[in-house]
């Protein structure tokens, strides 16, 4: 196995461990395409029904043609009267489908925007509750996906695809139902071709979805493989294995050539085949053929031979309307699952009657807590976090800090246990009350694409320039933001690319702002450049004044002087009190803390980072 397929396999893991976890919180099960359009369905039907009459006002015309034709052509003199009456009523017939199918396009376009505004309204009071942490499993850019494009996706077919399917159902069998009035051995004859057609086309579509995913399937192949064969370019040249790498890519790139000129070719023969048994000429051939015969033998009129050529016409044009359709309503009922989806997002509970936190003291009461809801990743946790003290976090990596910050900042709630901040359990309070206690800085800073002030001032909306410059100074950006050309004004990703470090003192400057008496700091510094490092820890010091710290701790001078250390190791604490006491245990940190002097002995020990112990 290679370290990307690891990497892979983990990636899947962790997605579907996540996935299990969003299925055991009060997640609704995910609708289709039907479910979504409920509330318009009375329109769409409306809308239905007079395009119905639409197709039928359309083959009026045809008619009145044929009509004209047997009045002119007959054995009878011409009745001028008659002649106008069916001009008018052609005209009629065409007025009419012009105001029906204004009717029916008015009514779904319409309904449409019902749609998108009811969906979009759902899918952002949904979001609205999810779990801070459902947002950190997830990619910002497929959220976006479904909200903007997938809603969207739907748009064509409320506005057309259903009235387009009605149109193309009624008028043939309407202008079939007329011709076999007229004479049904022929209208059979007609018939014959037609249906070939139609069969045909209904062959080609069958399977048509287990086809694609086989597509797919092999289209994510090459994905795999290239990117292996990209990302581990390096690795394989320096140990001469090129060949292995490249044949996995060759070898899915050519399944995939393989694989799609079987199947297009496959369609392709199928589909010029109905193609051809359903063009405008092979309809006329057989009507000509067939209705020379039929007119000899005297069966049938010319003039009614003209009926034919016309509504034989009109009824294999919309059959390949009906092609389309189908995609169209396979592409939205895709969209639609995705929507779906995420409107059954899990929501956190509001309790009806919130509470006001007493206090800013922070307890973890025997709190666990499972991701998938089998491992415990924390398990009876007990903690106190009196007000304006420094707690710091250290233990090894995995083993439950970063999730026991979050949950003290409700990105998930506890399995197990509560977590109280002034008495009161973070279920029982409202979330923006919530926010008004805790801030949080964390690794993964994520800035708007707003200018500078305004992602600082998200911290306090309403914020002064000054009071969101005095933030960006005490968390040591202001001098690097002022080097910008527009200076605070300037967008983020457009004007300005800021380095990690820049960023997270972007967002310390944000809960300077925000001034919540709790704030919870994890990994603050892990991804910082050295320059940036520095800063940050002069910017960390200025917002832990006065407040209550939860920090997960890289430096050994913020836990030295912590007031108390919690050393977690797999999901429990096992270790707590100050630096001094811990190091009296001579347990996991006191070892810890020998290595690591023993390591780097000759570092100034204020300054260095204790990335073993912090991990
Ligand atoms: P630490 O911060 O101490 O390194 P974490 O709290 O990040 O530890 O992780 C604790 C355990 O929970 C690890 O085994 C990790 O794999 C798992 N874990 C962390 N985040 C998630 C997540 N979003 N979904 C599933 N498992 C997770
Ligand atoms: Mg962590």
């Amino acid at each position: 196995m290679s370290a990307t397929d690891i990497s892979m396999a983990g990636m899947a893991n962790t997605k579907r461990a996540v996935d299990d976890h969003v299925d055991e919180q009060e997640a609704a099960t995910p609708v289709g395409f039907g479910e979504l359009i409920r509330p318009i369905r009375g329109k769409l039907v409306a809308a239905c029904i007079v395009q119905a009459f639409a197709a039928l006002a359309a083959l009026v015309p045809f008619i009145a043609v044929a009509e004209l034709g047997r009045e002119l052509l007959g054995d009878q003199p011409v009745d001028d009267g008659r002649l106008w009456a069916i001009a008018w009523v052609a005209i009629a017939g065409v007025a009419a489908r012009i105001v029906l199918l204004f009717i029916a396009a008015s009514i779904t376009h319409f309904a449409d925007n019902d749609l998108q505004l009811d969906l979009r309204r759902r899918l952002a009071d949904r979001l609205g509750r999810a779990p801070l942490g459902w947002f950190d499993d997830r990619d910002g850019g497929d959220i976006k996906k479904a909200v903007v494009d997938d809603v969207g996706a739907m748009h064509h077919v409320v506005g057309h695809t259903f009235t387009d399917i009605t149109a193309a159902i009624v008028t043939p069998i309407a202008a079939m139902a007329y011709l076999f009035t007229i004479d049904w051995r022929l209208s059979l004859i007609v018939l014959v071709p037609f249906l070939i057609g139609v069969a045909l086309y209904a062959r080609q579509f069958a399977g048509y979805r287990d086809k694609m995913e086989d597509y797919n399937r092999s289209l994510e192949e090459i994905n795999v493989a290239s990117v292996e064969f990209v990302q581990g370019i390096s690795v394989v040249k320096t140990f001469g294995e090129s060949g292995r790498a490249h044949r996995r890519f060759s070898k899915a790139a050519n399944e995939f050539v393989d694989y799609f000129w079987n199947w297009v070719s496959g369609m392709l023969r199928i589909s010029s085949t109905s193609d051809i048994v359903l063009s405008p000429l092979m309809t006329l051939t057989v009507i000509a053929a067939a209705g020379t015969w039929f007119v000899s033998s005297d069966w049938i009129s010319a003039v009614d031979l003209v009926l034919f050529f016309l509504l034989g016409l009109v009824m294999t044009a919309p059959i390949l309307q009906l092609g389309y359709a189908m995609n169209d309503l396979q592409t939205a009922s895709d969209a639609a699952g995705r929507v779906g989806t995420l409107l059954a997002t899990p929501t956190l509970s509001e309790v009806a009657e919130p509470r006001r936190p007493e206090g800013n003291a922070v307890e973890f009461d025997e709190v666990s807590f499972s991701y998938d809801g089998r491992r415990n990743v924390l398990d009876g946790v007990a903690l106190r976090l009196e007000p304006g003290t420094v707690t710091a976090l250290v233990g090894p990596s995995g083993s439950g800090k970063s999730t026991l910050a979050k949950l003290l900042c409700r990105f998930w709630d506890p399995t197990g246990g509560a977590v109280r901040i002034g008495g009161v359990d973070l279920r029982n309070i409202a979330s923006d009350e919530l926010y008004r206690h805790v801030g949080f800085v964390f690794q993964d800073v994520q800035l708007l694409r707003a200018s500078i002030a305004e992602n600082i001032a998200l911290g306090r909306p309403g914020a002064s320039r000054d009071e969101v410059i005095a933030a960006a100074r005490a968390a040591q950006i202001h001098d690097r933001i002022e080097q910008f050309a527009d200076g605070y004004d300037t967008v983020v990703d457009e004007g300005a690319k800021l380095s990690g470090g820049e960023a997270q003192r972007v967002s310390i400057a944000r809960a300077l702002l925000a001034d919540a008496p709790i704030l919870v700091l994890d990994e603050a510094t892990a991804f910082a450049d050295p320059e940036s490092e520095a800063a940050i820890q002069d910017a960390l010091s200025n917002l832990a004044v006065g407040r209550t710290l939860l920090v997960i701790a890289h430096r050994l001078s913020t836990i030295v002087e912590a007031d108390q250390i919690a050393v977690v190791d797999q999901g429990h604490v096992v270790e707590l009190g100050r630096h001094g006491d811990l190091l009296d245990l001579d347990g996991l940190y006191a070892g810890q803390w020998a290595a690591d002097q023993r390591a780097e002995p000759t570092i100034d020990s204020t300054t260095h980072r204790t990335q073993e112990v912090a991990q």
